[in-house]
């Protein structure tokens, strides 16, 4: 099954609880599109708003009906991106007066009025109830949800079905990427409802999955250092291949790309000034290979980042 996967049901219920209407922006960065997800046993919440295409709300209409339901109670938001909450303004204008809310945070402009969401803070819904779990990553402001009824978590762009996500270069962070994995690793979760693609029935073995995917795309680095290619361009591409296609828009004027924890540019410029061993001694010494050295400068270059707490400059207002 390819990633745009025409086949995708447009509308779904995927369990006595949730309900999923697709928001019918199919493409290389979104797959079949973004699943937009109805959770409760009437009036729903309704978790992300797709892109803002025309069909969508006439699709959500009819599945809202068919559900015997008037309409969303509330809409929350896993982030900021455009193909999630681009159909924000689409639903106001149909249902007035609905409320939507997201973790705010390095916003600078937002739809108004948006709700601020902060982890922790529980959603109650009829005959659900969802908690936002900070994710961070894929967009400094993510939030997964988690249904309480069904050890069920709605993960957003965090982890997808039939694909790896991107960490996009302007407000992504792999470090945090792998810290949101591992805090996702310690709740009990059975199933996941990824924002594209289909259900995830066996959670902890997608999670550790995304976890060893992570790592062994720095391993390839250390490995390509080792090997002392001389080409930036080389050693990326070479540890680069296999790479998935890249999911899930940026905010629209910004290119996403896959990010390293460290870029690889970076970890070959850092290691000429930073072993002791070179500057101790004018030759190789045991234990100073050009292996070792690439090992050092990226565990060097891991613990300056985390000092700085560097963080990709703050988003200009458009
Ligand atoms: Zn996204």
């Amino acid at each position: 099954m390819s990633w745009i996967d025409p086949e995708f049901p447009t509308t779904a219920t995927v369990s006595e609880l949730v309900g999923r209407v697709l928001g019918l922006n199919p493409g290389m960065m979104t797959g079949p599109g973004t699943n937009t997800y109805l959770v409760g046993r009437r009036d729903p919440i309704l978790i992300d708003t797709g892109a803002g295409v025309t069909d969508y709300l006439p699709l959500l209409e009819r599945y809202l009906a068919e559900r015997g339901f008037t309409q969303p109670s509330r809409v929350i938001l896993t982030h900021r991106h455009r193909d999630h909450m681009g159909g924000v303004a689409q639903l106001r204008a149909r249902f007035r007066g609905l409320s939507v809310a997201k973790m705010i945070h390095k916003d600078r402009w937002l739809p108004e009025p948006i709700e601020d969401l902060r982890e922790g803070e529980r959603i109650a819904g009829a005959g659900a109830a969802l908690i936002p779990v900070y994710t961070p990553g894929h967009a400094s402001d993510h939030l997964s949800y988690y249904l309480v009824e069904e050890k069920a978590l709605f993960t957003g762009d965090v982890i997808l079905g039939g694909s790896t996500t991107v960490i996009p270069s302007d407000d992504g962070d792999l470090l945090e990427y792998l810290d949101s994995l591992r805090r996702l690793q310690q709740l009990e979760v059975r199933r996941i409802y990824p924002a594209h693609g289909p259900v995830i029935e066996n959670a902890p073995a997608k999670i550790q999955e995304y976890i060893d995917h992570r790592m062994m795309r720095e391993r390839q680095i250390l490995e390509a250092l080792g090997e002392g290619l001389a080409t930036t361009a080389g050693s990326w591409s070479s540890a680069s291949k296999g790479a998935s296609p890249a999911p899930s828009e940026p905010p629209p004027g910004r290119v996403a790309r896959a990010k390293p924890a460290l870029e690889p540019r970076r970890v070959l410029r850092a290691p000429r000034a930073s072993p002791a061993c070179e500057r101790r001694r004018p030759a190789p010494r045991r234990g100073c290979t050009r292996r070792d050295r690439a090992r050092r400068a990226l565990r060097d270059a891991t613990a300056r980042r985390r000092r700085s707490g560097c963080r990709p400059p703050a988003r200009r207002p458009r």
